[in-house]
C-alpha cells in the first residue's frame, strides 16, 4: 500500500484546527513544539496563546528576565524547557541578529533544541524534508510495520528513523510530518486504536496480526525514588520567606518556602528536632497552626511527599542568607512550582 497519499488525504479532511497550523513563523512553531512536549493539548493551547501574547517574537523573549519567562510557564512543569527557550532566544538575537536558523542542522545548535524539535521547525516552517519523529510517530510506525524491538532501543530508533525518512513528502514535509503525528493523536492512540477509521489499515502489519495494543514494546520502567519535603510557611506579620531553588535539582530557579528534606517519612515531632529547623528558630518558641497539608506528586523518576506547615512568628527567624522576606500579597510576582501554587490556591 502507498501510505503517503492515503495519509495526506485523511489529514486534509480530519486535521484539527490549531493556531500554530495557521502560521509559518518559525518562532511560533518552535514555541508550540516546545510547549506541547509532555503537555496535554487543551492545556498546551492555553499556554501557547498566553506565551505568544506576552512574548510575540524572539526579540521580546530574549529581552525578558528569566523570572518573567518562568512565571508564564508556571504550572506546565519541566521548567528546563522554558529556561532553554529563553537562552536560545538570546542566542538567536545576539549571535544571529534575530534571524531564526533556517535549517535542521543549524536549529540543533540552539540551546535545548534536539532532533525532534529541529526537525519539526525545519519541516513545518522551512519545508525541509526531514522526518519529525515524536512518541506518536514511533507508535504509528511500530504498528504499521510490526516492529517488535523495544521502544527507543538503538535498533528501534534506527529502523523508525529510516522508515520515517522514506515516508516524508519531499515537497510538503510540513503536511506529511503533521499528518503522521495527527494520526497517532487521533486514530492510532496508545489504547484502543480506531483501526476501522484508519486510512492505513489495509497495509498495517499490527492490525493484520491483531497485536496493535502490544506495540510498541515497552521495557519495564526504572525505579522511582521517594523524596520527603517539608515546607515551613513562616509568617511574620504579613510577610513570608522564600528562596530560589538551587541548580541541579527539580524546580531549579523557582521560588519556595523554607524547606527541610528528610531521608524518610518524618512527623512533626521529628521535624521540630531536626538540627536545621531548630537553628532557624534559635530559642524562639514556635508551633504549627492547624493541620499540616500533605500532597503526593509523581515526577518521571521521583515520588514526592510534600508537607506544608503554617507557622506564625513574632521575631525574625535565623534563616540562611539565600532566603528573602516578601509580603504575602506579592507572592503572585514569584514563579513557584505548581505544587506550591496548588497549596496556596487551596489555602
Ligand atoms: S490500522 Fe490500527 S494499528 Fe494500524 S496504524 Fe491504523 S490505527 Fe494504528
Amino acid at each position: 500500500m502507498d501510505f503517503l497519499p492515503a495519509l495526506i488525504r485523511w489529514y486534509r479532511e480530519y486535521q484539527r484546527a490549531l493556531p500554530w497550523r495557521e502560521t509559518s513563523d518559525p518562532y511560533a512553531i518552535w514555541v508550540s513544539e516546545v510547549i506541547l512536549q509532555q503537555t496535554r493539548m487543551a492545556q498546551g493551547m492555553e499556554y501557547y496563546l498566553r506565551f505568544l501574547r506576552r512574548f510575540p517574537n524572539v526579540q521580546s523573549l530574549a529581552a525578558a528576565r528569566e523570572e518573567e519567562v518562568l512565571k508564564i510557564w508556571q504550572g506546565l512543569g519541566y521548567y528546563s524547557r522554558a529556561r532553554n527557550m529563553h537562552a536560545a532566544a538570546r542566542q538567536i538575537v545576539l549571535e544571529r541578529n534575530g534571524v531564526f536558523p533556517p535549517s535542521f542542522r543549524e536549529l540543533q545548535t540552539l540551546k535545548g533544541v534536539g532532533l525532534y524539535t529541529a526537525a519539526a521547525v525545519a519541516s513545518i516552517a522551512f519545508r525541509e524534508p526531514v522526518p519529525a519523529v515524536d512518541g506518536n510517530v514511533n507508535r504509528v510506525l511500530a504498528r504499521l510495520f510490526g516492529i517488535e524491538e523495544p521502544l527507543l532501543t538503538p535498533g528501534f530508533v534506527q529502523r523508525v528513523w529510516a522508515l520515517a525518512t522514506s515516508l516524508t513528502d519531499p515537497v510538503r514535509p510540513d503536511l506529511s510530518n503533521q499528518a503522521w503525528m495527527e494520526l497517532g493523536a487521533l486514530v492510532c492512540t496508545p489504547r484502543q486504536p480506531d483501526c476501522l477509521s484508519c486510512p492505513l489499515q489495509p497495509g498495517c502489519v499490527a492490525c493484520a496480526r491483531g497485536i496493535q495494543e502490544r506495540l510498541p514494546v515497552r521495557l519495564p520502567k526504572t525505579g522511582v525514588r521517594p523524596r520527603y519535603l517539608h515546607y515551613l510557611v513562616l509568617s511574620l506579620q504579613d510577610s513570608v520567606f522564600l528562596r530560589r531553588r538551587p541548580q541541579g535539582d527539580i524546580w531549579q530557579g523557582l521560588f519556595e518556602f523554607p524547606l527541610v528534606e528528610t531521608s524518610q517519612m518524618a512527623d512533626l515531632a521529628g521535624l521540630m528536632q531536626h538540627p536545621e529547623v531548630s537553628g532557624w528558630f534559635d530559642s524562639q518558641p514556635w508551633r504549627v497552626q492547624g493541620q499540616p497539608v500533605c500532597y503526593r506528586h509523581r515526577l518521571t523518576h521521583q515520588l514526592l511527599h510534600v508537607w506544608f506547615y503554617e507557622v506564625k512568628l513574632t521575631r525574625m527567624p535565623r534563616l540562611p542568607d539565600e532566603y528573602i522576606m516578601v509580603s504575602r500579597s506579592s507572592l503572585d510576582d514569584y514563579a513557584i512550582p505548581r505544587l506550591i501554587d496548588k497549596y496556596l490556591t487551596e489555602l
